[in-house]
C-alpha cells in the first residue's frame, strides 16, 4: 500500500539517526532507522522502502558492503549514501557498488531531504496527482483535501491516514492496515490511537458536510465509503 514515502536510514550515530530520523517525520514522511548494515538487509527485504539512506561508515558490515548486498539480494530500491568526508574515493566506491547519489557529511538537513525526495520520485502511474473519491479530492504532494470544493485543513497525519482509506475505498480496513499504512515502526502500536484520529477526521471532513462516509464496521475496522453526494447524509450507519 503505497502512502507516504518511506524512507529507511541506516546510520549507527544515535544522536544523528535521531535528527534525521525526527526530520524525516517532520517533513510528513515514514523513517526507520537501523545501526548495522545486517539489520538494513533483512528490514529492506521485510518492507517495500521508497528510498534508503546509508551511511558509508557503519561499525562491522560498512557501507559499501551493506549496499553491495542489497544490489546482490535483489533490493533496487534507491540508494543515497552519506560519506563522512569529501573523499573522492568514497563516491567512487559508493556508486560501483549500486548506490544511486551520495552526500557528504556535514550536510544540509533540506538538502538531504530534497535528494531523497528526487531518489524516491515514483513512476507517475503509483502517484496519481489526485485521489478522489464520491466528491473528496485528496492531493497527496500538495497535502490538500476539498469536499464538495470547499477546503479541508488537515494534520499531516490525519491526511496520510485519509489517504490509506482514499487509496482503498470502500475496502474494510482493519486497524492494524491502517496503522502500517501511515506509521513507521517507531511509533507504538496502540490501537485506540486509531480510534482517535477517525474522530478527528469525522469532525473534519464528515460532521460539517452532514455525512457519514468514514465508517465503523464493528469486529473489523473502518471503512470510506464510496458516497454519492447526492444521497449524502441520508444514511446514518451506527458508529
Ligand atoms: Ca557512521
Amino acid at each position: 500500500m503505497g502512502v507516504a514515502m518511506r524512507v529507511l536510514v541506516i546510520e549507527d550515530e544515535p544522536p544523528l539517526a535521531e535528527l534525521i530520523q525526527s526530520g524525516l517525520r517532520a517533513e510528513g514522511l515514514l523513517a526507520d532507522a537501523a545501526a548495522r548494515g545486517e539489520d538494513a538487509l533483512w528490514m529492506a527485504a521485510a518492507t517495500p522502502y521508497d528510498v534508503i539512506c546509508l551511511d558509508v561508515n557503519l561499525p562491522g558490515m560498512d557501507g559499501f558492503e551493506t549496499c553491495r548486498r542489497l544490489r546482490d539480494a535483489d533490493v533496487q530500491v534507491p540508494i543515497l549514501m552519506l560519506t563522512a568526508r569529501d573523499a573522492v574515493q568514497d563516491r567512487i566506491s559508493g556508486l560501483e557498488t549500486g548506490a544511486d547519489d551520495y552526500l557528504v557529511k556535514p550536510f544540509d538537513f533540506g538538502e538531504l531531504v530534497a535528494r531523497l525526495r528526487a531518489l524516491a520520485r515514483r513512476p507517475p502511474d503509483r502517484a496519481p496527482d489526485r485521489l478522489v473519491v464520491g466528491d473528496l479530492v485528496l492531493d497527496p504532494r500538495a497535502g490538500t483535501l476539498t469536499r464538495a470544493g470547499t477546503m479541508i485543513d488537515l494534520s499531516v497525519k490525519e491526511l496520510q491516514i485519509l489517504e490509506v482509506f482514499m487509496r482503498n475505498p470502500g475496502r474494510v480496513l482493519t486497524r492494524l492496515e491502517i496503522l502500517e499504512g501511515a506509521w513507521d515502526e517507531g511509533y507504538e502500536h496502540r490501537s485506540n490511537v486509531i480510534d482517535v484520529y477517525i474522530r478527528y477526521l469525522r469532525e473534519k471532513i464528515d460532521r460539517p458536510f452532514d455525512r457519514s462516509t468514514l465508517e465503523t464496521v464493528r469486529g473489523a475496522g473502518y471503512r470510506l465509503r464510496r458516497d454519492d453526494p447526492e444521497g449524502g447524509g441520508a444514511e446514518h450507519p451506527p458508529r
